[in-house]
């Protein structure tokens, strides 16, 4: 049956709690599972660790990943470069692992379309209400901060329907099953088991 890893880009807006269904995922997923670790120019968040959260780099180091075609794909997003390593995504699925791609909706459609076979979800949050009470709930109290990510928001889901699924991530534990199996039923698809029914004709 199906031998090469899925190449799995989840996007979806800030608050939608994407980074925390990847962990559980992680934490569920065994050795199967691996995430691709982006190249960014943007500084290090507290508590952020290179290599770990992102490669953080300068934008000549960047520039030069660009010049040397190291990377899948990029994209200038809020004045900052990210990229995700072309190598390792590669590498990865060819050895079998479900590779996962957290990227914004611009990067993402690059994906998309460089890699037809990839399988896109896109996390939405129950409500914009609960949006707001999420972003609100991060720390900041000032209103047009808040007004202004979900603004942001609201553009970035209008790129939803260009995902093979959407997932409403209201209750964490299901959100987790619907996407496990979503990559399930993709690895089932007769389009990826084709070599697969050929082999078992022959025999
Ligand atoms: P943050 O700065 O909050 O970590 O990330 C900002 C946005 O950039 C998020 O939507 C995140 O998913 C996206 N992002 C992170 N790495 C990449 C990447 O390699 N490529 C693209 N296109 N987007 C990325």
């Amino acid at each position: 049956m199906y031998r090469e890893g899925l190449l799995v880009v989840i996007s979806g807006p800030s608050g939608a709690g994407k980074g925390t269904l990847l962990n559980l995922l992680r934490d569920l997923g065994g050795d199967s599972i691996r995430f691709s670790v982006s190249a960014t120019t943007r500084k290090p968040r507290k508590g952020e660790v290179d290599g770990v959260n992102y490669f953080f780099k300068t934008k000549e180091e960047f520039k030069l990943m660009i010049e040397n075609d190291e990377l899948f794909e990029w994209v200038e997003y809020c004045d900052n470069f990210y990229g995700t390593p072309k190598k390792y995504v590669e590498d990865s699925v060819k050895e079998g692992y479900d590779c996962f791609l957290e990227i914004e909706v611009e990067g993402a459609a690059k994906v998309m379309k460089a890699y037809p076979e990839c399988v896109s979800v896109f996390i939405l949050p129950p409500s914009f209400e609960e949006l707001r009470r999420r972003i609100e709930k991060r720390g900041t109290e000032d209103v047009e901060v808040v007004n202004k990510r979900l603004d942001r928001a609201r553009e970035e889901i209008a790129y939803a329907s260009n995902y093979d699924y959407i997932i409403v991530n209201d209750d964490l534990k299901d959100a987790v099953e619907n996407l496990r199996c979503i990559i399930r039923a993709e690895k089932l698809k007769s389009g990826r088991n084709r070599e697969f029914l050929h082999q078992f004709q022959q025999a």
